[in-house]
């Protein structure tokens, strides 16, 4: 079967009822004949039959051993990072999501454990900066907000040399356009608040693994520390993953436009988009991934942070929002809003630039988006009208 025929069929009508849609089992218990003996559910936390049904559906589209729902996306990387232990070490993604920055470096450096935040970009730094204590290389590819692509194969190769595991955060791409589990990663996470439910509806973290020793560990850890996603959420993230092939192929093909149109205006310094050949890391992307997404990002002749805020304030399509892959179009400016509290010289180290615009492309007429950040661009060579305030 085809992806996306497989993604339909593999959520299964409820066997007790026929129900096509999957029931929402809105329980916190399960009655048992006797002790011990029931149906295969005790108590929500430890499994409920609508969050399984996510688990099991996640799982197979990253054809993994198993899956985990948890309350949100950093829920679920705080359960794959309690797979660690004082001493140990993580070998990062330079330009990661900064609420990853935050965890590592404020959360678990606590801990005892220490972060090493590398250009994964570059295999030869890769392998420079392993070290005995490297227990986990975590990637994101492409990254946030300047699309960066690891080549995760031959980094997979690498961390199974050093006995370490590779963790990939596939939220930007979803499996439908990049399965990370059979280039040679051992763990996958996803903020399924993006892509995969879809809609800007709901918060929701999903990790699959590819054994059952990690299975079991993070049960364990899903089920002990408890963050884990509701029923009802369970349920929304399910109905937004049936129509994630139809919704990704429009995201794609309107990025791809976007990021062309925008590579030729006068005003626009560089575009950020794995689809164009013009992407430095263009080759790895088209290697590995099935699609390039719907997230662009670009920056600005004229580096100024002013310049930026002019254009988001200017669009009525494009919603100035923070997150990103649901049907409605929305755009950020990362220096001011999702990086702000990331510091300055690792943010430009990581090449956020001051002018940097994230645009999450959504469903919507490629002609109308391409319109609506026209005329917004345009505001660039009209007089300011108002003061405009930024909040540091
Ligand atoms: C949003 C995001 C997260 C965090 O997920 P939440 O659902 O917001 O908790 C983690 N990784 C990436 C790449 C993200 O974009």
């Amino acid at each position: 079967m085809k992806p996306s025929t497989q993604l339909i069929h593999s959520i299964p009508v409820d066997e007790l009822t026929g129900a096509i849609s999957v029931p929402i089992y809105q329980t916190s218990t399960f009655v048992q004949e006797s002790p011990g003996i029931n149906k295969g559910f005790e108590f929500s936390r430890a499994n409920n039959p609508t969050r399984k049904v996510l688990e099991d559906l996640i799982c197979g589209l990253e054809e993994g051993y198993a899956g985990f729902a948890f309350a949100s996306g950093m829920a679920a990387i705080d359960a794959v990072l309690k797979l660690l232990k004082t001493g140990d070490e993580i070998m990062a993604v330079e330009d990661t999501y900064g609420g990853i920055f935050q965890i590592f470096h404020h959360m678990f450096e606590r801990f005892g454990v220490k972060v090493n935040f590398v250009d994964t970009s570059n295999i030869d730094k890769v392998l420079e900066k392993i070290t005995p204590k490297t227990r986990i290389i975590w990637l994101e590819s492409p990254t946030n907000p300047t699309l960066k692509i690891s080549d995760i194969k031959s980094i997979s190769k690498i961390a199974r040399q050093h006995n370490i595991l590779l963790v990939v955060d596939n939220t930007f791409s979803t499996p439908l356009l990049q399965k990370p589990i059979p280039m040679g990663a051992d763990i996958v996470i996803h903020s399924a608040s993006k892509y995969l439910a879809g809609h800007t509806d709901v918060l929701a973290g999903l990790v699959v693994v590819n054994n059952k020793a990690l299975a079991d560990q993070l049960k364990y850890n899903q089920n002990i520390s408890g963050s884990i996603l509701s029923p009802f959420e369970a349920w929304l993230t399910i109905r937004g993953i049936e129509t994630l092939s139809l919704r990704l192929e429009k995201q794609c093909a309107n990025a791809m436009a976007v990021a062309t149109w925008l590579a030729e205006h006068p005003a626009v310094d560089k575009v950020f988009y794995p689809g164009l050949a013009t992407h430095k890391h263009h080759h790895i992307a088209r290697k590995q991934q099935k699609g390039y997404g719907g997230m662009v990002s670009f920056t600005l002749k004229d580096d100024l942070l002013k310049n930026a805020i002019r254009i988001v304030n200017a669009t009525k399509l494009f919603r100035l929002a923070e997150s990103f892959g649901g049907v409605k179009s929305m755009l950020s400016h990362p220096v001011t809003m999702t990086h702000r509290n990331i510091p300055e010289d690792f943010r430009r180290k990581a090449g956020v630039q001051d002018s940097c615009i994230r645009l999450s492309v959504g469903i919507e007429d490629a002609e109308d988006l391409i319109n609506d950040l026209k005329q917004a661009l345009d505001k660039l060579n009209q007089p300011i009208g108002k003061q405009i305030t930024v909040l540091q």
